[in-house]
């Protein structure tokens, strides 16, 4: 009986716990990509598109941005979101790598 007891007075607090992580904003708190990161530095990613070496890659145009990439996701702020290719660090809007797509 008292194990029962016990779950029915913690299943507020699980309720409420899931509801705070389904309402946190998405990246909240992530830490942001380092262009140093080991996969940043393979996908030459930069976190200003205007930093990219258009020697190396001349099909690269200012205009190319990780905000307007296809594996771009907006986050909670506007300068930062999330991409699929770099897990939960966030990557910045204005940033771009070897990877992008047109979104
Ligand atoms: S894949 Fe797209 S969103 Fe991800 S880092 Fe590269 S340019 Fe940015």
């Amino acid at each position: 009986m008292s194990t029962r007891r016990q779950f029915l007075k913690t299943l507020p607090i699980a309720v409420a716990t899931s509801l705070a992580a389904v309402a946190a904003p998405s990246g909240a708190g992530a830490a942001t990509l380092d262009e140093k990161d080991p996969q940043a530095v393979k996908l030459d990613y930069k976190a200003d598109t205007r930093k990219v070496d258009q020697a190396k890659f001349p099909r690269h145009a200012a205009s190319q941005t990780c905000a307007n990439c296809q594996l771009f996701q907006e986050g909670a702020s506007p300068s930062t979101g999330s991409c699929v290719l770099f897990g939960d660090k966030q990557v910045a809007a204005a940033g771009w790598c070897s990877a992008w797509e047109q979104g």
